[in-house]
């Protein structure tokens, strides 16, 4: 998509030296504002705004990247996070499909979790629920 900017670096229109992994359907490099060592972007060769476009087989080509790069992240640190944003509310800034890894070292001062809790009740998860099952049918 013109003027996405990871749609240029996978079409190489912004050069990037820290491609550390790539395929036929997907691209990982690393962050350019790293939330920690190591924090690695994967995304789709193909342009998708938000993963909700994506079809259960765009999604799965993006399988293999995501788990062979986990796994050598979690050689190099303690654990990992893999977090995937969707619009603005959701802390998305570039309007590409991309999924944060985000190695974890013991003592990186970071909290568990990134989201944090709110009380949500009974009623509310019941609510929910009812109206997620009629989407998904
Ligand atoms: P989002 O907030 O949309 O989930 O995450 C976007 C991420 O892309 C941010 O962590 C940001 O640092 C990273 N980013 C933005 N522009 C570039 C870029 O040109 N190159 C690289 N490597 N990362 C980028
Ligand atoms: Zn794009």
């Amino acid at each position: 998509m013109k003027d996405c900017i990871f749609c240029k670096i996978i079409n190489k229109e912004i050069p990037n030296d820290k491609i550390i992994y790539e395929d036929e359907y997907a691209l990982a490099f690393l962050d350019i504002d790293p939330l920690n060592v190591g924090h690695t972007l994967i995304i789709p060769k193909k342009h998708f705004e938000t993963i909700d476009e994506m079809s259960p087989e765009e999604f799965s080509k993006l399988s293999k990247a995501i788990t062979l790069v986990s796994k050598g992240i979690m050689k190099l640190s303690d654990g990992l996070n893999l977090l995937q944003n969707n619009k603005k509310i959701g802390g998305q800034v570039i309007p590409h499909v991309h999924f944060h890894l985000v190695p974890r070292y013991k003592g990186d001062g970071h909290r568990p979790e990134w989201i944090r809790k709110h009380d949500i009740s009974e009623e509310q998860s019941k609510e929910f629920l009812d109206k997620i099952k009629s989407f998904l049918k």
